[in-house]
């Protein structure tokens, strides 16, 4: 999306948006740093129907604008690389799109009324046994309106054809906006959010259908240190690699994805404990085989290792829960040597060993 679909004002109008904005901040008390700046502009300039109507409220309401609303404000309209800004531009076009067809429609209701009018004026002139010429004339007129009704109705799908056709681009623009959202950016595969959404998804769908749900946290092992060592652009690659591999390693039903930092998670419905033990340990092998080169410089990496921990959901329990089992054999595993694989099951065994 161009800057220009936005922003599609004059120099001295940009002027007078810039001016009232920073009034504006300085009578209201707020610092005219860039991310306020950005509000206020956008306040005056009417860019987003959604800010202005916000911002409204607030100053109807003498609400104060403290620091951490005007970073809410911004968050929502402008944060996420723009992405509240697109949307809203999105919606606006949507709306002005369909504002277009419904003018579209009712054009056509009137042509179509002056059209049956036309109709009724002729059959009129019939009745009252006319003239030969009178018929002649009555059919021309006939001809005529239905030739101008014809033209209309073909303007008018034209006119349909092309917002449709603008509609889907709109929807199409959408789709991508939303799984940009969704993804992580330097793996390519899901991202926090994508996990949260699928966590919740698979806890209903095994809940329902009462099947099992596994959840596989992996921690990538000295990964300062690796980083230290080669640099953080190549801890990037190896990120990356990483990512890669888990989405090899997985069936369709399952969502790898980046939970954090070093930090990867696997969501795998309908998956028993011991299968997803099974997988983890073959994930954590084949990272832990490969040896790593830079491929740019040749320079031999040495390996990465993975810990892993597995937790089993049980039903109807909060999610958090589930992670936090997870994360337990997770730690676990770390405080065992690393390179390995814990479930909760490991944990549940050595609390009962204990228990004695
Ligand atoms: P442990 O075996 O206990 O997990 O040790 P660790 O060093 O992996 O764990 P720690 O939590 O101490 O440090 C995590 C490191 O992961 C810190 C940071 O350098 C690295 N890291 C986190 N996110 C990124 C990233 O996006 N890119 C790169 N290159 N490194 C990252
Ligand atoms: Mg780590
Ligand atoms: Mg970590």
């Amino acid at each position: 999306m161009s800057d220009t679909s936005v922003y599609g004002q004059s120099l001295e109008q940009a002027a007078e948006y810039a001016s009232s904005a920073v009034k504006a901040m300085a009578d209201l008390g707020i610092p005219a740093h860039p991310g306020n700046f950005v509000i206020w502009y956008n306040y005056f300039a009417g860019t987003f129907p959604d800010l202005k109507k916000t911002i409204d409220i607030l100053i109807g309401n003498k609400q104060d604008f403290t620091p951490s609303r005007c970073e809410e404000i911004h968050d929502k309209f402008f944060g996420f690389g723009g992405e509240g800004a697109i949307v809203d531009e999105a919606t606006r076009r949507v709306e002005a799109e369909l504002r277009q067809v419904i003018a579209y429609i009712e054009d056509a209701d009137k042509g179509a009324l002056a059209y049956g009018k036309e109709l009724e004026n002729a059959s009129g002139g019939l009745a009252s046994t006319p003239a030969v010429d009178d018929v002649k004339a009555l059919i021309a007129d006939v001809i005529n309106a239905t030739e101008t009704m014809r033209e209309k109705n073909s303007a008018l799908e034209r006119r349909l054809n092309e917002s449709s056709s603008e509609v889907k681009k709109l929807q199409s623009d959408l789709e991508n906006m939303r799984q940009e959202a969704l993804t992580d950016a330097l793996t390519g595969i899901a991202n926090r959010k994508k996990f949260d959404m699928e966590l919740r998804r698979a806890a209903l769908e095994a809940m329902e259908s009462g099947s099992e749900l596994c959840l596989m946290l992996l921690d990538i092992d000295h990964f300062k240190k690796f980083n230290d060592t080669h640099g953080h652009q190549t801890g990037d690659q190896v990120l990356r690699l990483v990512g890669s591999i888990l989405n090899d390693m997985v069936k369709g039903q399952d969502t790898p994805a980046r939970y954090g930092g070093e930090e990867f998670a696997i969501i795998l419905p309908r998956t028993p404990m011991m299968a997803a033990a099974k997988l983890a340990d073959s994930i954590r092998e084949r990272i832990g085989n490969k040896a790593l080169v830079n491929r740019k410089t040749g320079i031999k990496l040495g390996r990465v290792t993975l810990s892993v921990g597995v937790g089993r959901f049980d039903w109807g329990e909060p999610l958090t829960q589930l992670v936090s089992r997870a994360d337990q054999a997770l730690y676990m595993a770390k405080g065992q040597g690393r390179n390995r694989v814990i479930t909760q099951e490991h944990i549940e065994q050595s609390e009962l060993a204990l228990g004695g």
